[in-house]
């Protein structure tokens, strides 16, 4: 008995095939090989049968395949506003036009158009940001998780850092502030308890190897009951008391106060500048709404000291980032034109009303579905435990697996969950011109 894998077609004799041949003139010609291969090793997983749909077919789905980029938009319905996996904070039209502008071609990234000589890429959102949280000076790096790892490595390298045990988190994707401040080259000295850190703590560890009192804003998640913690004006203090620096990693990089739409406890970046800490470490793409980066704003000494670091040149800001966060920042010095552009503010300040009618638009002649009242997130380790209020459209189906899925397949994929053995789509992160192509998938047959 011969195998039947034996009986495979060459990948030359399929690349002949009348229903394959003409998809050379359309494609490159080692994206149909490879696309033929992919049909011939699948048909071989299935122990070597012709593809049910036939071989043309298989290899035109293969083709398809390949050709979607795979980092595709997709449209959030989960109702998490910074949806790290989702991509975090969209950007605001005036910081897309701007990377788009300084993508097409050249630009004056470490170029002084004054002086006619080189620049530094440092220089553009410094202003901005000096401006905006009232720091001396400011420098953007690549994210917050490299900004934290090189002001500790210009802050502390080869001395230590003390940092309450209370506040040894971890950020996501498993990154855990003990292993980023280890990688700096700074002695993590571990101060306190779980619940509990107070002032004499740290000043029974401050000794001469002392270099930095760390404080790390506990982003995403609370502690609630027996606690004490150190303010960071307090540890910022402390510090100078002894001739040591205070780090302060924020997490978020809030720079509009939203206590007036119910979102309070996280402080704003002024705030804890305003605390006296020398540095204080941000995300770009948090709740300040711009592009991925990592923000360092503080003293003009501490901030220069982060600049000649040697880990600076590894973790240094992209040109199309520092074009899009330096229109993001821009659009703040009108706290209404940022709260209105920038969709991250407006998503977490919309009023319940609006969501509503999108909610209503939604259900719009589907008959299956109610509006329920439920909550939204705002994710990205930021506002931890705050809940906004929304409200949702619930389907009912038979098969609440399927539609998630079917809704995934959609061009472009809708991401939706199921709560209640329902499957409920939150239009907070949908965007009004998304409505449409989302109900049109709900209603879809199939
Ligand atoms: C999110 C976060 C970070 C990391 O920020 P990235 O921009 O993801 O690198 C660091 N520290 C805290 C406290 C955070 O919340």
């Amino acid at each position: 008995m011969t195998d039947p894998r034996r009986r495979l077609p060459a990948v030359d004799a399929l690349l002949a095939e009348p229903g394959v041949a003409p998809l050379l003139a359309e494609h490159p010609r080692a994206l149909v090989v490879k696309a033929v291969r992919e049909a011939v090793d699948q048909a071989r997983a299935h122990g070597g049968t012709v593809p049910v749909e036939g071989w043309d077919a298989a290899v035109r789905a293969a083709v398809a395949r390949l050709t979607v980029p795979s980092l595709a938009p997709v449209i959030n319905a989960t109702g998490v506003v910074l949806h790290t996996n989702l991509g975090r904070a969209p950007l605001a039209p005036a910081a897309i036009a701007a990377l788009t502008r300084v993508a097409a071609g050249y630009s004056a990234l470490e170029y002084d158009l004054g002086r006619g000589a080189r620049g530094s890429r440092h220089a553009h959102c410094r202003d901005l940001l000096v401006e905006l949280t009232g720091a001396a000076d400011a420098l953007v790096v690549n994210n917050a998780a490299g900004a934290v790892l090189l002001a500790l490595s210009a802050l502390a390298r080869g001395g230590d850092a003390i940092v309450s045990r209370g506040e040894l988190v971890e950020i996501g994707g498993s990154f855990r502030i003990p292993d980023i401040m280890a990688r700096s080259g700074a002695q993590l000295v571990e101060v306190g308890t779980t619940n509990r850190t107070h002032r004499k703590d740290y000043e029974s560890a401050l000794g001469d190897g002392t270099r930095v009192l760390l404080k790390v804003h506990r982003s995403n998640f609370e502690v609630r009951g027996f606690t004490t913690d150190v303010p960071v004006a307090e540890l910022a203090e402390l510090a100078h008391a002894r001739g040591v620096a205070c780090l302060y990693d924020l997490g978020s990089g809030l720079l509009l106060d939203l206590g007036k739409w119910g979102l309070s406890g996280e402080p704003t970046v002024r705030e804890a500048v305003a605390s006296g800490a020398d540095v204080v470490a941000f995300s770009g793409d948090k709740l300040l709404g711009g592009p991925q980066a990592g923000i360092l704003v503080g003293t003009t000494e501490a901030i220069a000291a982060c600049r000649a670091d040697p880990l600076a040149r590894t973790v240094r800001a992209d040109k199309l980032t520092l074009a899009a966060l330096e229109a993001t920042l821009a659009l703040y010095r009108d706290p209404d034109v940022a709260r209105r552009e920038i969709p991250v503010l407006r998503m977490l300040t919309e009023d319940l009303e609006g969501v509503k009618r999108r909610a209503e638009a939604l259900k719009k002649g589907m008959g299956d579905a109610e509006l329920v009242e439920g909550e939204s997130e705002v994710g990205g380790g930021s506002f931890p435990g705050a809940k906004l209020k929304t409200w949702l459209v619930a389907v009912w189906h038979p098969e609440t697996g399927n539609l998630v899925a079917k809704l995934r397949a959609n061009d472009p994929p809708i991401i939706a969950r199921i709560a209640d053995g329902r499957v409920v789509l939150d239009p907070r992160t949908i965007f009004p011109d998304q409505i449409d192509t989302v109900r049109a998938a709900l209603t879809a047959d199939g």
